[in-house]
């Protein structure tokens, strides 16, 4: 049997011909990342590749690291074999990678998801022999309600938490998740603020033309006076913490796709649960694969199990592998710095 095009190696995922790693874990000299997620674009590599709208994220994130950006469907060629990026929809500058040798194609999603999002470039299908997948939400219970629905959901609860004098702090990813939201709130309905570790993504943002608006940043030595009505966005580790305690009474929301699940705002102690994900639900997730017109199914992150055995029960030659890729963590620790 031939050398596959791309294996699952200590390191991560690796093109034996191209000599290459997408999204390693270990630190390797030829990195390609499709995202500025702290598990997918790690430290330590020689040298980056990715979208040119990644790359100021990356370096801020990493610091001074030797990165090349290109455009989606520019061709980069590495050892004889091709290499293009192709949008993904997941954050911005996110990218699928299609790998092609031989006339073999292959295609690593990296995160992705199939609905739409003002601050990101919407999904494409790739053509390719083997899809490499997330399936962070790989099971029927999870069935996105559209991001109007969930942004008039948001609208709602703060303002009733101004009728009863409450500020109210949204905990939503730093990266992406946040700026989403930014993007499509209502914002005559009061002060918006930022937490330290969403204002420094806001700016990139700003700076790349992906987002407008003014969001200024609040720490705890903010006087409480200058919150009345306020808005707050703030990474999930904010909630729990001490962080927004002098300004209470507060009323905490959380906007993840683990809210689709029952008692999820119960365990998680906050008042108002908001589905929003920037990974593809059930249905999106089934439609990408089927897109893609693989017959070859390999499944990473996420109910990898479950969702290769659904795969294999529809006709494809699903398989799952096991990477160090995190999905939609709620704790999110690594985006906070
Ligand atoms: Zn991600």
């Amino acid at each position: 049997m031939s050398t596959p095009l791309l294996s699952f190696t200590n390191k991560g995922i690796y093109c034996p011909a191209g000599k290459f790693y997408i999204d390693p874990w270990q630190p390797v000299n030829d990195a390609i990342i499709t995202h500025g997620h702290a598990d997918h674009s790690r430290p330590g590599h020689r040298q980056y590749l990715t979208h040119k709208d990644s790359v100021s994220i990356l370096k801020y994130r990493l610091g001074n690291i030797s990165i090349n950006g290109i455009g989606y469907n520019e061709t980069v060629l590495k050892n004889g074999v091709k290499v293009s990026l192709h949008p993904a929809g997941h954050i911005l500058g996110s990218a699928q990678v299609r790998v092609e040798h031989k006339g073999e194609v292959w295609c690593v999603s990296g995160d992705y998801k199939t609905g739409p999002d003002p601050v990101a470039v919407d999904f494409e299908p790739v053509k390719c022999h083997t899809f490499i997948t997330e399936c962070t939400f790989g099971l029927p219970a999870f069935n996105w309600p559209t991001e109007k629905e969930v942004i008039n959901q948001i609208e709602n609860w703060w303002r009733t938490n101004i009728k009863s004098g409450k500020v109210s702090i949204l905990t939503a990813y730093a990266l992406g998740k946040a700026q989403r939201i930014l993007a499509m709130i209502d914002t005559s309905i009061g002060p918006i603020y930022s937490h330290g570790a969403v204002d420094a993504i806001n700016q990139i943002y700003q700076k790349e033309g992906f987002l407008s608006g003014h969001f200024p940043y609040v720490d705890p030595s903010t006087p409480k006076q200058q919150l009345e009505g306020a808005l707050i966005i703030a990474p999930p580790s904010a909630v729990g913490s001490a962080w927004g305690n002098k300004w209470k009474p507060l009323s905490i929301g959380m906007a993840s796709g683990w809210m689709m699940l029952r008692g999820s705002r119960r365990r998680r102690n906050v008042d108002g649960g908001f589905v929003l994900s920037d990974h593809a639900d059930w249905k999106g997730l089934n439609t990408a694969i089927k897109e893609t017109g693989a017959e070859n199914i390999i499944c990473t992150h996420g109910y990898t199990e479950a969702f290769s055995e659904w795969l294999n029960h529809l006709g494809y030659n699903a398989v799952s592998e096991k990477t160090l890729y995190e999905g939609e963590s709620l704790e999110n620790k690594a985006e906070e710095q």
